[in-house]
């Protein structure tokens, strides 16, 4: 073969790369739209079937010299890269809770007060509201410190049925009554999105207990609400699952959802559960919402409180949750891990010093 010969065989091959790429280019643009259709219908990106079918029909039609082998790997190839095309470009759009689709921190406006503008927010107070002169003298503490919020059960989910289950909308009213006279907020949990409409007038932030994380009917409820969402973390969510839970509630429209680090079950023993602290930096890198931890849940155990409360904000929570008694022996929940009004205070002086 002449150089001359060769030369123009390459040059033909040049032009006919041109084409392919041109065609490549347009295929790619219907791959682009064939990938948002899917979105909009929520179906998967791959589909093994049609690219079964597409290779038979290539089989079919192919005169060769390219041999039924080639032609099977080549095209496998361009399958591989359009779904690939296809999932990063819906995942650069990304779920309503991700970064990636809104850069800056949500500030969610209770009542007034901001949570997640840079300033920790505590929300302390007992595990379950039992009577009007413990949710006083609780009450009373905080507004003393100068602090905005008050936590407390009335709808208790217990591991047995025969524990106290919580005095219920009684109980929110005792904590409401409370609260307005020391101009607290309210949190509290609610289990049954039948009991939502009748908690709303006396809870100012919605919390979603970590055994209701995945209760996806609770969660598209709370979308119809315009109360913001405490979500506590699964006992044995993943970091994913619980923003996926998150997303629930935003995506059925209420974009004011705070997440709960809560630690997680594991083998470990000398703690209630596993704080997983490393959940805060990555919850906070992965969506905009504001991020608490459970100091008591998390630990199970009143020793560790401080140095757990001092980390939870060095990497970066928006805020704290604890839970405080004033007489927990005779708690009728978690007796154990409830700090005395005693021992609040000086733990809250510790922290704040
Ligand atoms: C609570 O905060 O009262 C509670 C029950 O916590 P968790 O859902 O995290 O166990
Ligand atoms: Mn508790």
């Amino acid at each position: 073969m002449t150089s001359e010969n060769l030369t123009q065989l390459r040059n033909r091959i040049d032009e006919i790369n041109d084409q392919l790429l041109d065609l490549l280019n347009e295929r790619t643009a219907l791959v682009e739209a064939i990938g948002r259709e899917k979105d909009k219908q929520g179906l998967k990106k791959y589909d093994p079937i049609r690219e079964q079918q597409i290779i038979e029909k290539l089989r079919e039609k192919n005169q060769g010299p390219l041999t039924d082998e080639m032609l099977i790997h080549v095209f496998k190839e361009i399958f591989k890269v359009s779904v690939k095309l296809q999932e990063e470009k819906s995942h650069k759009k990304g779920l309503l809770v991700s970064r990636k689709n809104k850069l800056e921190d949500t500030v969610i406006d209770v009542q007034g007060d901001m949570i997640g503008d840079g300033e920790p927010t505590f929300v302390f107070g007992p595990c379950s509201v039992e009577s009007k002169e413990q949710m006083e003298r609780v009450a009373k503490n905080l507004s003393e410190k100068g602090l905005k919020y008050i936590r407390g059960g009335a709808f208790k989910p217990r591991t047995s049925p025969y524990d106290f289950q919580g005095l219920g909308i009684e109980g929110l009213k005792m904590m409401s009554e409370a609260a307005k006279k020391y101009g607290l907020r309210v949190v509290s949990e609610i289990m049954d999105a039948g009991d939502l409409e009748a908690a709303l007038p006396y809870v100012d932030v919605i919390q979603i207990g970590a055994r209701n994380m995945q209760n996806f009917s609770l969660l598209k409820a709370l979308g119809h609400i315009n109360k913001p969402v405490l979500l506590k973390r699964g006992l044995s969510a993943t970091i994913e699952e619980f923003v996926n839970a998150a997303e629930y509630i935003a995506m059925h429209g209420n974009p004011n959802v705070m997440l709960c680090e809560r630690g997680i079950r594991t083998y470990e023993k000398a703690t209630r559960n596993t704080l997983d602290i490393s959940a805060v930096p990555i919850l906070k890198r992965e969506t905009h919402l504001p991020v608490f931890v459970d100091i008591t849940h998390s630990t199970g155990r009143k020793d560790i409180l401080l140095p757990i409360a001092k980390a939870a904000l060095a990497v970066g929570a928006d805020g704290i949750m604890a839970e405080v008694h004033p007489n927990p022996m005779l708690a009728l929940s978690d007796a154990n891990q409830q700090m005395s009004l005693e021992e609040f205070d000086l733990f809250y002086k510790k922290l704040r010093n």
